[in-house]
């Protein structure tokens, strides 16, 4: 399924582009939470984290650092998220993997969390991390 993001990718809307090379594209959010809020994508056409390949997920991990240090130095911003949507139930709208970079630069602006933690069990939680273990191989 085609996204905006393509439309994107293959020069057919524009775009302030930010950083480009083999496997990814990364420009501004044309919403953004904050100034300096970036989206870093893959030019992999797959709509969730767990379906990239290997090499688009590297390509994607080797630079999402280089890319939040230049929205600090140039926002002049020393906090910030890292986002990443997966499936509507999750806040994602563009169905194209994306990772968010959002500077943090006060309470009111950035990214807002609900962060409703509850307490992990000992016994609970070695059975799960061990299935989790196995699902990894
Ligand atoms: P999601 O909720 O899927 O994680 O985030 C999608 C993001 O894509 C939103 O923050 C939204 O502002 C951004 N977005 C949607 N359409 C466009 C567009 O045409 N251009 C740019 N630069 N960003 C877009």
């Amino acid at each position: 399924m085609s996204t905006i993001f393509d439309k994107i990718l293959e020069g057919d809307i524009p775009c302030h582009k930010v950083y480009e090379d083999e496997h990814v594209l990364a420009f501004l959010d044309i919403g953004p939470l904050a100034l300096g809020h970036t989206l870093v994508i893959p030019k992999e056409r797959k709509a969730y984290l767990h379906e990239l390949s290997d090499e688009a997920a590297a390509a994607l991990g080797r630079v999402l650092p280089r890319i939040a240090r230049a929205v600090m130095e140039v926002t002049g911003c020393d906090q910030y998220n890292i986002l990443q949507n997966n499936g509507p139930r999750a806040h994602q709208a563009v169905f194209h993997v994306h990772f968010h970079v959002i500077p943090k630069p006060n309470e009111s602006s950035g990214l807002g969390i609900r962060w409703p933690s509850a307490s992990l069990d000992g016994g609970a939680g070695e059975e799960l991390a061990s299935k989790l273990r196995d699902a990894i191989g």
